[in-house]
């Protein structure tokens, strides 16, 4: 078992456990719910809105060679400096380069969940910059040294007595309960850090091929601060962002806000299209462009498990998954939690690592059906099931099922199961939940099933008589 698995068995158990926990992640999705079905209700036919999404994120993903060089030369030509790192750690040396290039100090940072998938903070701080998180949420989780906890919410395990002490502690700020003033003594604070900022760190939610722009869908007007002040402005993205045309953006900005936060379209949406022009009042003097590869290509290169490339990263597969509403985000360990995450870590991390990912699910189905780009998630974790199964088997489960299928080839063997069961579970209670109690990982936290007073065959013989 690796330690990643290890980890997530004892984390998920504790979580599973802590009732408080829960309850709060339950209050706070069953909110979003209401929000996010209040305004899908607005759309005249949601499912077709969905379908169209698919095949245009489809087309993008599947031309993405042609897509993609379209993209970097538009935006090349504007004067955009466009980097392509193959791996987390190319991106980290290209974004250190520029950073020493321009003897930068400080950074201000906005959604930037690449980031995170590259441990750029951790890299930065190493090299001896100050770096801030802008997004509210961000800044309460670093202040927290934690990551974080949901990729649209990443402080949702958080109440406010919990960040006013945090702010307290942190800012010595006055304790207080209302949000609006949490607010502002984040904002007071962040208000000074865009200004000395030396560079600006985004990411992207879309990339236009078309025009060559990248586009930035939020809430708090941080990302616009953070494009707009820094004299550089760097943006880290992920190659599988792309969209083929401007217009694909009337259907994926509002959707990504109503799957994602429950709105008909986020506060602010804004097109950035490389430094600022011979004429234009504002904007960075220097523009760079990161487009991260790091194994999505080894995902492109699965045509089973592609379309999970066509992730807008809304979150929805998570705040509907029956797993993550118990177990929360921080269990994964990894970057993109929930559904999606499952799938797609083995791809980036490695299989061998992160299979177990795919156990962290009911195979209800949920998640496929939130989902608003039409990925088939749970169907693509059973796959994941499949495939850990055919590269790393496990011996004994491997035995298990060869001990079944011996026992249902042979019925005068299997007729002797339900007896011997009743019998063991006569004498279970004697060594239950002690180490001798081979069903122990079950009993800990549930009883067994009963074993049926009669089997099938033996209801169907009775009928007949
Ligand atoms: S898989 Fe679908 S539902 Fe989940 S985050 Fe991505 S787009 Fe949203």
């Amino acid at each position: 078992m690796s330690a990643a698995s290890q980890q997530f068995k004892h984390d998920a158990e504790r979580l599973t456990h802590d009732l408080r926990h829960r309850l709060l992640i339950q209050t706070a999705l069953k909110k979003y719910e209401v929000a996010r079905d209040s305004k899908k209700s607005r759309y005249q036919d949601w499912q077709s809105a969905r379908q169209t999404a698919a095949e245009i994120k489809w087309d993008a993903v599947n031309h993405l060679d042609t897509y993609l060089e379209e993209f970097a030369s538009k935006l090349e030509a504007r004067g955009a400096h466009v980097h392509w790192a193959s791996t987390s750690e190319q991106a980290r040396q290209i974004i250190l380069g520029i950073v020493r290039e321009k003897n930068a100090r400080s950074i201000i940072k906005s959604k930037v969940m690449t980031g995170e998938e590259i441990h750029l903070n951790e890299a930065l701080e190493k090299a001896g910059l100050t770096v801030v998180e802008s997004d509210f949420g961000e800044y309460i989780v670093q202040l927290r040294r934690e990551a974080p906890y949901h990729f649209v919410f990443p402080a949702m395990h958080l109440v406010r007595g919990e960040i006013s002490e945090l702010f307290e502690e942190k800012l010595g700020s006055k304790p207080t309960n209302d949000p609006e003033e949490l607010m502002m003594i984040a904002r007071g604070i962040l208000r000074n850090k865009y200004i000395t900022a030396d560079i600006g760190i985004t990411g992207a939610n879309f990339a236009i091929a078309e025009t060559g722009m990248i586009s930035i869908t939020e809430n708090e007007g941080n990302a616009r601060l953070t494009c707009a002040l820094p004299k550089v402005h760097i943006a880290l993205m992920g190659i599988e962002k792309v969209l083929p045309k401007l217009e694909d953006l009337a259907l994926f900005m509002p959707m990504l806000a109503t799957a994602g936060a429950g709105q008909a379209l986020t506060g602010y949406n804004s097109l950035y299209a490389g430094p600022r022009q011979p004429g234009e009042p504002d904007g960075p003097d220097e523009f760079h462009l990161v487009l991260l590869d790091n194994q999505r290509t080894h995902l492109l290169a699965d045509a089973e498990q592609r379309d999970a490339l066509h992730c807008i990263r809304c979150g929805a597969c998570l705040n509907v998954c029956p797993i993550f509403k118990n177990i929360g985000g921080h269990a994964y360990g990894t970057t993109y939690q929930g559904p999606i995450g499952s799938v797609i870590t083995p791809h980036f991390r490695g299989l061998q690592d992160w299979k177990h990912l795919s156990g962290a699910s009911s195979l209800c189905g949920a998640c496929t059906e939130a989902c608003p780009v039409k990925i088939d998630l749970h169907h693509h974790l059973l796959q994941s099931r499949r495939n850990a199964m055919a590269r790393y088997p496990v011996w004994w489960e491997r035995l298990a099922f060869k001990g079944f299928a011996f026992l249902v080839n042979h019925p005068v063997l299997a007729g002797l199961a339900p007896p011997l069961a009743r019998v063991a579970q006569r004498f279970h209670p004697l060594i239950k939940r002690t180490p001798l109690d081979p069903a122990r990982p079950w009993t800990r936290s549930r009883e067994l099933p009963q074993v049926a007073k009669q089997t099938f065959k033996e209801f169907w013989r009775s009928r007949k008589r």
